[in-house]
């Protein structure tokens, strides 16, 4: 590659850099500014100077890029399904913890069901009606 191409590459990688680059292009972080960069793929390896602070960076081959992209994806996944159990596990709690509210609620509302017949009972016993009436509440 010409240091005529390499100036062309250059301009072509300004603040607009990734809009503009095509498949044959390595696009990476300068390893001081970590500003975006544009190259040629035809650079992979090589050490060029950094367009923002004139530092030299390495330009990285595309197949290590390509696998250290795949392997940040793969952590970043994982931290995903981490914290997605972790809330999974936070919800089941709640449901198990209203479920045996539930529970407890039926169990009580049970108890002044049969309370309730029960003084049903005794209340038409005093006042002198059958005791064989039709149940008050409705069976559930
Ligand atoms: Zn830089």
């Amino acid at each position: 590659m010409s240091s005529a191409q390499y100036e062309s590459m250059q301009q072509a990688g300004g603040s607009t850099s990734s809009a503009q680059s095509s498949s044959s292009d390595i696009v990476f972080a300068c390893t001081h500014c970590t500003a975006q960069l544009i190259v040629d793929a035809a650079a992979a390896g090589m050490t060029v100077n950094c367009q923002e602070c004139g530092k030299p960076t390495t330009v990285p081959h595309p197949a290590v890029q390509a696998a250290a992209e795949k392997a940040k994806k793969i952590s970043d996944i994982q931290r995903q399904l981490k914290e997605n159990e972790s809330q999974r596990v936070e919800i089941t709690g709640y449901i198990n913890q209203l479920s045996i509210q539930l529970h407890r609620w039926q169990i009580r509302l049970e108890t002044l069901k049969e309370r309730q017949q029960k003084l049903e009972g005794e209340l038409a016993e005093v006042s002198g009606f059958a005791v064989a009436a039709t149940p008050a509440a409705p069976q559930s």
